[in-house]
C-alpha cells in the first residue's frame, strides 16, 4: 500500500498541479490530504475541485473553517484574515459544500491523520520535539501525520526517546527503525521551511518507508494571480522564499 500525502494547498493551483503531476508517477494507491485547501492563495475553487476529485481522504484545516465562518477571524494574522474574507466571498457552492463535508481528523490504513495535532486538530503547531512527543502520547496510532505548520518534519519515538528534525527533500525514513512516528509532509501551496518548492510525502506502508519530496512549480504565475485579485503583497512575496 503506497499513499502520497499532501497538506496546506492554500489555493495555490499551480503548486497543486505540479504535485499531482509528480504524484502520478509515484504508483501510489491513494492520495491523502491533511487540510487547508483554501486561504492565502488566489485559486480556492479550482483547488477544492481538484482535491475533491483526486484525494481518497481529505481533512479540513483551520483556514478552511475560517472561510466557512466556523472560526473567528480575530485569531488570524491580518493578511490571513484579509485572504480568508476574500476567499469566503469568492468560494462557489460546490467547493463550499465539499469543505463542509470534511473533518479535521481521520484514520486511513491505521495511520492517524490530524490537520494540526492529536491534542488539538485545528490549532496546535507541532514544531518542537517536546510537542511532537506530547502529540504521539495523545494519539493511539503508531504513525501520525500532521500538517498546519507548513514545515516538513519527521520525529520518531522509541522506548521513550524522541529523535527527529526537519525533513528536507530527499529525507528517507525506515518506519521499522522506531516504535512510533510523527510526520508532516510540508506544504504544497505555501512552504515555510526555506524551500520554495511544493512538498509532498510518499508513504510505502508495505515496505515501511517514508520519502519526502519537493517539486518546482511556476511561483510567478501564482504571484501574478494574487496581485490581480488585490490580495496582500506579502502573501505573494513569501512564496518565492518559502517562508
Ligand atoms: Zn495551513
Amino acid at each position: 500500500m503506497r499513499a502520497c500525502v499532501i497538506s496546506d494547498v492554500h489555493g495555490n493551483l499551480h503548486a497543486l498541479e505540479a504535485v499531482l503531476e509528480a504524484v502520478a508517477d509515484e504508483e501510489a494507491d491513494e492520495l491523502w490530504c491533511l487540510g487547508d485547501l483554501v486561504g492565502y492563495g488566489p485559486r480556492p475553487n479550482a483547488c477544492c475541485r481538484l482535491v475533491a476529485e483526486r484525494a481518497d481522504m481529505c481533512l479540513v484545516g483551520n483556514h478552511d473553517l475560517a472561510v466557512l465562518g466556523d472560526l473567528d477571524l480575530d485569531f488570524f494574522a491580518p493578511d490571513a484574515a484579509a485572504s480568508a474574507r476574500w476567499t469566503a466571498a469568492a468560494l462557489e457552492p460546490e467547493p463550499e459544500a465539499f469543505l463542509r463535508s470534511l473533518e479535521p481528523t481521520g484514520t486511513r490504513e491505521g495511520v492517524g491523520l490530524y490537520h494540526a495535532s492529536p491534542r488539538d486538530p485545528v490549532w496546535e503547531y507541532v514544531l518542537s520535539g517536546e510537542v511532537a512527543a506530547a502529540s504521539l502520547l495523545a494519539a493511539p496510532e503508531e504513525l501520525v501525520l500532521v500538517g498546519h505548520s507548513h514545515v516538513a518534519l519527521a520525529f520518531s519515538l522509541s522506548e521513550g526517546a524522541l529523535d527527529g528534525d526537519v525533513a528536507p527533500e530527499g529525507t528517507e525514513e525506515d518506519l521499522g527503525s522506531a516504535d512510533r512516528w510523527l510526520m508532516n509532509p510540508g506544504s504544497v501551496g505555501q512552504p515555510r521551511d526555506g524551500d520554495a518548492r511544493a512538498a509532498y510525502l510518499v508513504l510505502d506502508l508495505g515496505a515501511r518507508r517514508a520519502s519526502f519530496r519537493r517539486v518546482r512549480y511556476d511561483v510567478e504565475r501564482t504571484q501574478e494571480e494574487l496581485r490581480e485579485r488585490g490580495l496582500p503583497e506579502a502573501l505573494a512575496a513569501r512564496l518565492e522564499h518559502g517562508v
